[in-house]
């Protein structure tokens, strides 16, 4: 096998080109010279690493594909003081460096203390805002208690409004992809929303309607303190960290927010309409599962 440099840079493009197939492939993209590409000669190692990771984390590749295929377009609450019980109010700050240090950090948090239970507890069957008229079932941020990663959407749609869970519709089973395709299960991931309740036609909540509910998620998110949150959409990325910025401009690039790495990221039921987008989104989770893998583990 050669040697040098130039060998070495050839060798981690062909590792590059390996996991962007390998993406694709689970994607359900067809048309690309997949042999070209993996019968050159390459290290054993870093290819069966990565093989460990996807394996042991993944169901087989035919069983993603079937979800994972390019789709065609197509009460009264127990209290009501939201916030973070002794943590000054939350705020996000936009950075524009893939490791988001420009800025100088502000106070990074603790875990706060404060159980879900008890934050549930406080939602209580919530009339805070006018979306409860219309719901089913409160949505709750369900998962791992103790995740490293979390994934934030926009509010619950008719599929979960039903079943009391959040991304259990379509886009949800595309999000379940998405999570295993950068090695972990969705139950090792902590999955919520800025809205509980089904907006009506599935319209964007209001500010006031955000304003009623984010607090409950941010202390969600004081109570774990996940290592890094993707923000899934223009609406949601918006509502979280109070940008003027769209998803376009500023996905893919590492948001701080209190020593919580914040990654934006194309919403899932818009690869559904546009499966082009999925290229973007792998990009921005490979910097998220990067990271991830470069930071200590915790116990999960
Ligand atoms: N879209 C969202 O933003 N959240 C869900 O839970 C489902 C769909």
């Amino acid at each position: 096998m050669s040697t040098g440099p130039v060998a070495d840079e050839l060798r981690s493009l062909i590792k590059q080109t390996e996991e962007q197939v390998a993406y694709f492939q689970e994607l359900g993209v067809s048309g690309i010279a997949v042999e070209a590409v993996l019968t050159i000669d390459t290290p054993k190692q870093p290819r069966s690493e990565r093989a460990v990771r996807q394996t042991s984390a993944v169901p087989p590749t035919a069983e993603r594909e079937s979800l994972f295929a390019p789709s065609t377009p197509k009460g009264a609450p127990a209290e009501t003081t939201p916030g973070i019980p002794g943590k000054p109010p939350l705020s996000f700050f936009p950075q524009d460096d893939l490791f988001g240090d420009v800025r100088p950090p502000a106070e990074e948090i603790s875990r706060s203390g404060e159980s879900v239970e008890q934050i549930w507890a406080d939602i209580g069957d919530c009339i805070r805002c006018p979306l409860h008229q219309g719901r089913t079932h409160i949505v709750h941020t369900e998962g791992n208690r103790n995740a490293r990663l979390m994934f934030v959407g926009e509010a619950p749609g008719a599929d979960e409004d039903m079943q009391a869970r959040p991304f259990v519709g379509r886009a949800g089973q595309l999000l379940t992809k998405i999570i295993e395709s950068i090695g972990f299960k969705r139950e090792e991931v902590l999955i919520g929303n800025i809205n509980r309740c089904r907006p009506p036609g599935n319209r964007a909540p209001t500010p006031d309607e955000v304003a009623m509910c984010k607090p409950f998620l941010l202390r969600e998110i004081a109570s774990v303190r996940p290592e890094v949150i993707v923000v899934l959409g223009n609406t949601a990325m918006k509502n979280l960290l109070e940008v003027k910025e769209g998803i376009t401009k500023l996905r893919g690039i590492f948001q701080n927010y209190q020593g919580i790495k914040i990654m934006p990221t194309f919403h899932p039921a818009y690869l559904l309409r546009d499966p082009s987008k999925k290229r973007e989104t792998w990009e921005d989770l490979k910097k998220v599962r990067d990271y991830l893998d470069s930071t200590a583990k915790r116990q999960t």
